[in-house]
Formats: structure tokens, C-alpha cells, sequence
């Protein structure tokens, strides 16, 4: 697909951009090195500062994902367990899979724990108390959901972005669901992204339309695939102008109130058609140049380097500025069991240091582009943020050209401690109700105890600092 996108027509720059950054030669790379362990090992002295104390809800969550780390079938189970919650309507069928995930003889041979105790409770116990203990499993998928999940209304997390803001953090807006199947839900998804574009300013208050120094203050983002519900990489042309006709008015609208728009990135099959569409749009003369727009780039992807240099082409033709969020993937299990159903090569790749690695070239080729795009940096892993930090200093790259972001509800003491340091975080904030959000939930819970991740490996499993640390470009 690739391929084909770049054999497409070149448009005429109309907009302006800065001149490139030519700036010092980089580091030499041992230099850089030491400067990002250096920046690395001053955010890990930070950190404790930041720490919740024992008692807090923050503590408690950190509790229930470390249970949830240390036996992987009972990982599993809870995972399972989450994904057919929506479909249990009644309490009857709750507690039967409560019961089915409590009571496995697998989970019994855990040994004594928490799990095991309440399951031998269970089975011993009265209906009235089974009925209590129901009625706490749903408290707790609640209580975990709304770790990640900032509120059901806009006006509930306006006022949790209120907070935010005056703790110092910026925010950018996520409207939960996914798997838009029909014409009229996509017509429900789009008027609901217009009403938040055009409305979330005033919810918050004074100067609704203000801006930050890293650009407009209301930043919303979308996912393309939920304006049509066909997103069909078979019918590029097709899905372009549908996407194209919902998502006009929304950009309009961020030209109109001074909004910023990002459009987030899915699954593998959608990457090159998403890119493609906001590049067509960004061809329609009305959009051109508009600079309040960004995309997102998974460094996971086995071809994630050709496919940002490829992009970053497009947007230099078309003289085009850009906000660039780059991520590692969500959808790291997903893309395999996908492949593999379609017998398609798997498009991730399947090495942690070598994402790791990936990532770091990636940022290296951003910020080598800074005349032409903002770089936000989305990780709560700290290597990878202080070699970001160590890259920027190398080119000079003006302050406002550069963010760090990160997620509601994960690494706290991260986003603090980057935030003392004079840094600017934005949070991705997820709004709305906690079932269409649940696909986003299990990603979030997978993510947070997965054996490969940073926050597991830091704060559950206490990996030393030199190792977290060390190049993952060079100890292969
Ligand atoms: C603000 C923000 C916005 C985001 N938006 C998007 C988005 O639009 N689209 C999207 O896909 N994701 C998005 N993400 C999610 C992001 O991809 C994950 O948070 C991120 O992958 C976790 O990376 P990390 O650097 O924080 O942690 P780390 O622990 O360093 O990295 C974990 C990641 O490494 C990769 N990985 C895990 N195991 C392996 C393995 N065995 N081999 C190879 N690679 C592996 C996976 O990508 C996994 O998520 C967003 C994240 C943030 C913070």
C-alpha cells in the first residue's frame, strides 16, 4: 500500500513553515548517550517525590494490577473475565462467571492469596453473600475502569481536566467506542466529536478557546475508522470521501474555535489508509496549511522507519506542519492474532529491545524534521523519554516544538515528575461510559501487566536503573 501512496501527485506547497533546524551536528552518539543516561537517572530522582502515599486510591490500583502480574493464567481469567462483562446483563450471569473465574482449579493451585481465599469464601458461602460479593465485582470493574477512564459526560471530565490544568498538565480529549457498524452510528460519533470540538472550551470555563505555549488549549482525538462504517483498505478512494465528508465539519469547526485535532492510530491495516486520508484532506485548498492538526506514529511496526520517512515526505512536498505523537502500539497481541487468522506476515515486531530501538530512530528522524513537525512524545517508559529529552537538547529544538504525553490513570509519578522538572505533559484523557470503552480497558490492563513493560518492570519488579536505562540500539 505504501507504495502506491508514494507514487501519488505532488501538491504545491502553499504553507509556511519554519526553516529546517540544521543546528550542531548531533552528539556524537556516545555523547548522546551519556546525556540520556544522565537525564534518565535525574527523572528517577524525581520520582519518589511523587509517589502515592499508602493509603490513597492510586495505591490501591497499583495493588490490584500487581496481583494481577504475578500469576499469568490469573491474568487471563481477569482478562476474559472483562471482555464478556458487557455481555452479563444479569446478576445471575455475573456470578456464574464470577463463580467459573473465581473457583478454577488452576487458579487453586495458586497457593494461598487473595483470589484463592475469596473463592473458597464464595463456594462456602450464603446466596446473600454471594449476592454482596457480586455486587462487589462490580464496584471493582468499575472502580479499575474508572482508573483509565477520566468520566461518562464531558461536563464530569471537564472537571477532572480543570484539575488537571491547574496541577499544571495539558489534556487531550478521547471520545471512548469503537466498531462503528452502521451509517447512523457513524452520524452519532461525528455530531458527538463536533459537539466536543465546538463545546469543551466553554465547559472549561475561562478563555475557552485559549491557547497554551504548546499550542491550542482544547485538543480532541479521533479515531477515522469510527466516522464511516465502512473503512475499507480494499476502497481507499471510497473510504477517503466518506471519512472526508464527517470529518470536514470537524476541522472546520477547529479552524472556527481554535481547536486542535488529533487523529489517532489504529490497527496495522488502517495505518497507510488513515495517513492517506488526512493527507487528502489536508489537499483541499480550505485545509491547507491549517497547522492545528496531528497524527500518530507506531514505532511497533516492523516497517516504522520507511513509512515516517515516507510521511515526513508528504508533508515536506506539500509544505505542510504537522504534530507527530509518536507511540510504540497498542495493539501489540492484537496484530499477531490477527495475522495469523488472515495467514498474513506478522507486522509487529516481536522483540521488546528491538521496538525499544525502533522507537529511539524514529524519534532521532522527528526531531531531525522539527521545521516541519511538533514532536509529542507518548511513553511513560523513562529511557525512552530522556533519550527524547538528550535528542532534543542535541538539536536545540525550540521549546514549543516538543511535548511529552501520556496516559490517564498510569505512571503518576512520572507525568509529576516530568512536570517539576519544567517539562510539558499532556494527558490523553478517555471519555465516556465504561462499556463501549472496555476494548480500551483490556488494551490498558494489558499494557500495564504485561512481562514486557516498562511500569511492570519498574515498579513491580524493582529492574535496576542501569539496566532500564541501558541503549537498546546497541546491547543485542
Ligand atoms: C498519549 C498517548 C496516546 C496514545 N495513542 C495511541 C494511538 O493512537 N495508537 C496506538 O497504537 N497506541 C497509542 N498509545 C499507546 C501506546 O502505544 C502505549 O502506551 C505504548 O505502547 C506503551 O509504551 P511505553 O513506551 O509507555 O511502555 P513500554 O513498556 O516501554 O513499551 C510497551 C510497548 O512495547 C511493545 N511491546 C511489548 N512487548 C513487546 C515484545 N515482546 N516485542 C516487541 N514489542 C513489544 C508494545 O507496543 C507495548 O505497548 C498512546 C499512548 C499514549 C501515552
Amino acid at each position: 500500500m505504501t507504495e502506491a501512496l508514494v507514487s501519488r501527485s505532488v501538491i504545491p506547497a502553499q504553507a509556511a513553515v519554519r526553516p529546517r533546524a540544521a543546528g550542531p551536528p548531533p552528539h556524537e552518539d556516545h555523547a548522546l548517550e551519556s546525556v540520556t543516561v544522565e537525564l534518565g537517572r535525574a527523572i528517577f530522582r524525581e520520582i519518589p517525590k511523587h509517589a502515592p502515599s499508602k493509603i490513597s486510591p492510586a495505591r490501591l490500583d497499583d495493588l490490584m494490577m500487581q496481583l494481577l502480574m504475578r500469576d499469568e493464567d490469573l491474568r487471563y481469567r481477569m482478562l476474559r473475565f472483562v471482555d464478556v462483562y458487557p455481555a452479563l446483563r444479569t446478576a445471575k450471569a455475573l456470578g456464574e462467571h464470577l463463580e467459573e473465574f473465581l473457583t478454577s482449579p488452576e487458579l487453586a493451585t495458586v497457593g494461598p492469596g487473595p483470589f484463592t481465599a475469596l473463592a473458597q469464601f464464595l463456594g462456602r458461602s450464603r446466596p446473600a453473600t454471594r449476592g454482596a460479593i457480586r455486587l462487589a465485582s462490580r464496584l471493582g470493574i468499575s472502580r479499575m475502569g474508572r482508573q483509565f477512564i477520566a468520566g461518562n459526560t464531558p461536563e464530569e471530565v471537564a472537571k477532572k481536566i480543570r484539575r488537571m490544568e491547574r496541577e499544571g498538565f495539558l489534556f487531550s480529549l478521547d471520545l471512548l467506542g469503537e466498531f462503528v457498524v452502521s451509517e447512523s452510528q457513524a452520524d452519532h460519533f461525528a455530531g458527538r466529536y463536533l459537539e466536543m470540538v465546538e463545546r469543551f472550551g466553554s465547559l472549561l470555563g475561562t478563555e475557552p478557546s485559549g491557547r497554551t505555549p504548546a499550542g491550542p488549549r482544547v485538543n480532541i482525538s479521533i479515531k477515522l475508522s469510527s466516522l464511516t462504517s465502512k473503512f475499507e483498505p480494499m476502497d481507499p478512494e471510497g473510504t477517503s470521501a466518506a471519512v472526508r465528508e464527517r470529518l470536514r465539519p470537524l476541522v472546520r469547526a477547529a479552524q472556527r474555535t481554535g481547536a486542535f485535532i488529533n487523529v489517532d492510530m489504529e490497527k496495522y491495516e488502517y495505518r497507510d489508509l488513515t495517513l492517506q486520508i488526512l493527507l487528502d484532506l489536508l489537499d483541499e485548498p480550505e485545509f491547507r496549511g491549517f497547522p492545528h492538526l496531528g497524527t500518530v506514529h507506531q514505532a511497533y511496526l516492523k516497517d516504522a522507519l520507511p513509512s515516517l520517512e515516507w510521511f515526513l515526505g508528504e508533508l515536506r512536498k506539500r509544505g505542510q506542519p504537522l504534530t507527530i505523537r509518536l507511540v510504540k502500539g497498542a495493539y501489540w497481541d492484537s496484530e499477531q492474532i490477527w495475522a495469523r487468522a488472515k495467514g498474513w506476515p506478522i507486522p509487529v515486531i516481536m522483540d521488546k529491545r528491538e521496538t525499544d530501538a525502533s522507537y529511539e530512530r524514529c524519534l532521532r528522524m522527528l526531531i531531525e524534521s522539527n521545521d516541519i513537525v511538533r514532536t509529542a512524545v507518548a511513553s511513560h517508559n523513562v529511557r525512552s523519554i530522556a533519550h527524547a529529552m538528550a535528542l532534543a537538547k542535541a538539536f536545540k529544538v525550540p521549546a514549543d516544538r516538543f511535548e511529552y504525553q501520556m496516559l490517564y490513570g498510569m505512571a503518576g509519578p512520572i507525568k509529576d515528575a516530568l512536570r517539576a522538572m519544567g517539562y510539558p505533559v499532556r494527558i490523553y484523557t478517555p471519555c465516556g461510559e465504561l462499556l463501549p470503552g472496555m476494548a480500551y480497558l483490556v488494551r490498558r490492563i494489558l499494557e500495564n501487566t504485561s512481562n514486557e513493560s516498562f511500569l511492570r518492570q519498574r515498579f513491580a519488579e524493582g529492574v535496576s536503573e542501569e539496566k532500564l536505562l541501558s541503549d537498546p540500539k546497541s546491547t543485542r
